[in-house]
C-alpha cells in the first residue's frame, strides 16, 4: 500500500506506529481529519494477521468517524487506534493489563489532544479505566454516559421512522415488519422501541440465548441467520455484521428499506447502492443511522459532565436529518449516501475556510 498516496487521496492528517517495548503494546492511530474537532474514535484490539491490515482497517475506520461525526452535527473529527496482539492473553494478567493500556494513555498524553479514544471491538471500559489513569484524552468510562447501545439503537429507530415516512407518507409503524439481523446490545434495544409502538419482529442470531430473550420479551419471530434476507417485510435492520448487502443478499431482499445499526452495510457502496436503488429499495447511510452512540458518548466532555437531555435531544434529531437526506436523493435522482458524503463534506469545508480566515491574517 502507498501510505502517503492513500492519505493525499482520502485526506488524512497523520498515521502514527507506536511501540512500548516494556509491555509489547503496537498501536496504529490514523488521524483523519481534525477541523470540526479533535479526532475521535474506538481502540480495537485484534489479532491482525500482519501490519498492513491493521493500518489499513485503522485508515479505513478513522475516515468513517470523520463522516459519522460531521453529520451527527458534533464538534469532532474522525480518527481510530488499532492494537495488534490478542486481548484475551492479556486479560489473564492482571499486572501486565494494567501496564499496557496504562502504557497506551501516556502515548495519548502525547498526542496533546488530537486523538480522544474510547473502547471498541476487543476492549473493555475497565480498560479505558487504567488509560484514564494516564491521560484525559479518552471517553465512555463507568459512571459518565454508560453503554452507547441504548442510543445507537434509538436513531436507528427514528431512522427506521423517517424512512417509513419517506416511503408509506407516514411514521406510524404499527403492523410493519422488520426483519432485524443480530439481537445483541444493539439489536435487542431496537426491537424494544419497535415493539413498544407496534411493530412485527422476525429476527435471527447465532446466540440461542439472545433469541429466547428477544421472543420471551417482544413475541419476535425467529428465523434462521441465512434466511433473514429473504424474509417478506418491509424494513430489513442489519445489526449484527457489515457487508451483508451484496450480490448474492440483494436479488433476496423483498423490503423496501434497508436500515440497520451495522457499519459499512454495503460490501462495495457505489455498486451495491445503485443495485438496491435499481430495485426499488430505499438505504439509510448506515453511519447517520448508527450514529446515537457517538452522540451520547461525545457529550461527556461537554462543560458541565454528561448531559443525558442534550444527547437525546441530538439522537432525536436523527430522524429529521435522515428525512433530508432521503428527500434530497429522491428530488435529485442521487444515491442516498452520497447526498449523506456530501452534507459531511460541506460542513468540514465550511468550517475549514472560517478557521483559515482567522488563522491567515
Ligand atoms: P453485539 O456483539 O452486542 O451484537 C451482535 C449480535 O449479532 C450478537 O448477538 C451476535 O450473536 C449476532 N451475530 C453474529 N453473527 C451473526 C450472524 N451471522 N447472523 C445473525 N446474528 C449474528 O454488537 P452490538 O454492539 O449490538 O453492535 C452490532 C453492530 O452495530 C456492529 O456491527 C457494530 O459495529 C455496530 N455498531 C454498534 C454500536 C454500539 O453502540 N454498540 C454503535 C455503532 C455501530
Amino acid at each position: 500500500m502507498d501510505k502517503f498516496g492513500y492519505m493525499e487521496k482520502y485526506g488524512f492528517e497523520q498515521l502514527c506506529l507506536f511501540h512500548d517495548k516494556s509491555t509489547g503494546l503496537k498501536v496504529i492511530t490514523a488521524i483523519h481529519n481534525t477541523v470540526l474537532g479533535p479526532a475521535l474514535g474506538g481502540s480495537r484490539f485484534w489479532n491482525y494477521e500482519n501490519e498492513e491490515l491493521a493500518i489499513e482497517d485503522a485508515l479505513r475506520l478513522a475516515r468513517g468517524m470523520t463522516y459519522k461525526s460531521a453529520l451527527a452535527g458534533l464538534a469532532l473529527g474522525g480518527g481510530k487506534s488499532v492494537i495488534i496482539g490478542d486481548a484475551s492473553v492479556l486479560r489473564k494478567d492482571p499486572i501486565k493489563r494494567e501496564a499496557f493500556w496504562r502504557a497506551f494513555g501516556r502515548y495519548l498524553e502525547g498526542l496533546n489532544g488530537r486523538y480522544i479514544t474510547a473502547e471498541d471491538v476487543g476492549t473493555s471500559t475497565q480498560d479505558m479505566v487504567y488509560v484514564n489513569m494516564e491521560t484525559d484524552h479518552v471517553v465512555g468510562l463507568p459512571g459518565r454516559s454508560g453503554d452507547p447501545s441504548p442510543y445507537t439503537a434509538l436513531g436507528v429507530f427514528k431512522s427506521i421512522l423517517a424512512c417509513c415516512n419517506h416511503v408509506y407518507g407516514s411514521d406510524d409503524i404499527t403492523g410493519k415488519v422488520v426483519a432485524v439481523q443480530g439481537v445483541g446490545n444493539v439489536g435487542y434495544c431496537l426491537c424494544k422501541y419497535l415493539h413498544e409502538v407496534g411493530a412485527k419482529l422476525i429476527i435471527c442470531d447465532v446466540s440461542q440465548e439472545r433469541i429466547d430473550k428477544v421472543v420471551s420479551e417482544f413475541g419476535a419471530t425467529v428465523v434462521a441467520p441465512d434466511a433473514i434476507y429473504g424474509v417478506e417485510c418491509d424494513i430489513y435492520a442489519p445489526c449484527a455484521l457489515g457487508a451483508t448487502v451484496n450480490d448474492d443478499t440483494i436479488p433476496q431482499l423483498k423490503c423496501k428499506i434497508v436500515c440497520g445499526g451495522a457499519n459499512n452495510v454495503l460490501r462495495d457502496a457505489p455498486v451495491h447502492a445503485v443495485a438496491l436503488q435499481n430495485r426499488g429499495i430505499v438505504y439509510a447511510p448506515d453511519y447517520l443511522a448508527n450514529a446515537g452512540g457517538v452522540i451520547n458518548v461525545s457529550y461527556e466532555r461537554a462543560e458541565g459532565g454528561y448531559n443525558e437531555e442534550a444527547s437525546l435531544r441530538d439522537v432525536n434529531f436523527i430522524y429529521q436529518r435522515m428525512l433530508d437526506i432521503l428527500t434530497i436523493a429522491k428530488e435529485t435522482g442521487r444515491l442516498t449516501y452520497e447526498v449523506a458524503d456530501e452534507m459531511a463534506e460541506k460542513r468540514i469545508e465550511a468550517v475549514r475556510a472560517i478557521k483559515s480566515i482567522y488563522t491567515h491574517k
